[in-house]
């Protein structure tokens, strides 16, 4: 064992929650996994098969590098679509490949065309479309010019989809904002309804909006943060509690992070654990030392805050977190030893941390919290 932690993927949790969410969206509809950011933390390699095998055949990355990463898993039938960056070198790859790509500036655009034709290949475009986010997409007044490249080349592209992205579907503050994004994405559909464009796809709905804004469904639905098990906020969670009676349980959390314990030693009243005074033990005090620290995604703001499960007891933890190291208080436990599993998110006989509980602590949202969780840190399936 040359690493000092490990990740558990749980095959159960992940296709009880894509029942969960096919249930909700209903069976005509198509889901994209959304796998940006190494699928949540929860490791590619391990979540794109595992999605193939619940039938998901749609992946969601935001940049060139990260699609090849789902490239190089994926089965042959499988679609990636690019979110965000590729530059005009990827732009060519993804074209060669079949790779589905956002276009939201008319160079881009320009481009994939100008490369469709010289490769003889058809550029797959999902358009997106500027409603409110802020962040990348058409303006409607950009329209016409788009409406006539696409015509003109039509024998080059593929209209694969059109699409926005909600600015914060997951709290009720911004419901006006939302509708309005609705009302906008209306109007392009509309316009290129109009023009005789229609997309094979019109999708805007992330996990937040699938669960609370039943109109956004539409043709696919880019689900992230769900399919591993988490509910985009609180809110969300009521939201189907009070009109479809969710439990908190229909969705399963399938991600596991555990160590072990290192080494253990005892320390004096008066004496500091670890750098600087954070921490002075009191009276004379035992402690553990577990291999994992902010250099493995135990974020350092959890120094003198943090928890973890050994031997089914929650212990805390003392001092600073170093690049590599925690220590926690076991005093009131003499029979932990070196080698016992530690639990960093999950569960230990009738206790569980869960992610919200650790990123609270830390003042980040699930998303960071998972999306910091290094690549190398070794993820294994699990029943
Ligand atoms: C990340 C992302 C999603 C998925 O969001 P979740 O809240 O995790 O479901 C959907 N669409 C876009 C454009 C995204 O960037």
């Amino acid at each position: 064992m040359d690493h000092t932690s490990y990740i558990e993927i749980s095959k159960s949790a992940y296709r009880h929650n894509i029942k969960y969410l096919r249930n909700i969206i209903g069976k005509d509809v198509r889901i994209t996994s959304v796998v940006k950011g190494n699928a949540y933390g929860h490791g590619v390699e391990t979540i794109v098969p595992l999605a193939e095998k619940a039938k998901i055949r749609h992946f969601a990355v935001f940049s060139a590098s990260e699609a090849l990463d789902v490239f190089n898993v994926a089965s042959p039938k499988s679609d990636i679509m690019i979110m965000g960056y590729l530059n005009d070198e990827q732009l060519a790859w993804a074209i060669e490949n079949g790779i589905e790509f956002y276009v939201f500036d008319l160079n881009r655009l320009t481009k994939a065309i100008e490369l469709a034709k010289k490769m003889n290949k058809p550029a797959r475009l999902h358009i997106e479309a500027e409603t409110g986010f802020n962040r990348t997409g058409f303006e409607y007044d950009k329209l016409p010019d788009i409406v006539g490249l696409m015509k003109d080349n039509c024998d080059h592209i593929v209209f694969e989809g059109l699409c926005t992205h909600y600015a914060g579907a997951e709290s009720i503050s911004n419901y006006y904002r939302v509708m309005n994004q609705i009302r906008e994405y209306r109007r392009f559909v509309r316009y290129f309804n109009r023009h005789g464009l229609k997309p094979n796809y019109r999708h805007t709905a992330g996990s937040a909006a699938t669960l609370t804004y039943n109109q956004t469904i539409m043709d696919m639905v880019r689900v992230g943060i769900a399919q591993y098990g988490f509910w985009p906020t609180q809110e969300t969670f009521i939201y189907q509690f009070k009109r479809n009676h969710a439990k908190d349980t229909d969705l399963k959390r399938v991600i596991s992070w555990k160590s072990r314990v290192m080494s253990i030693k005892e320390v004096d009243s008066g004496e500091f654990v670890g750098y600087g005074t954070s921490y002075m033990a009191s009276k004379r005090i035992k402690i553990a030392i577990i291999p994992v620290g902010y250099a493995n995604g135990f974020s350092r703001s959890l120094s003198n805050m943090g928890r973890v499960l050994i031997r089914g007891r929650r212990v805390s933890v003392v001092g600073t977190v170093t690049m590599n190291t925690i220590s926690v208080n076991i005093t009131d436990f003499p029979n932990i030893q070196p080698g016992d599993e530690v639990v960093i998110v999950g569960k230990q006989s009738r206790l569980d941390i869960s992610v919200a509980s650790f990123s609270e602590m830390s003042s980040q949202l699930n998303y960071q919290t998972l999306a910091r969780l290094p690549g190398n840190i070794p993820r294994y399936l699990v029943p």
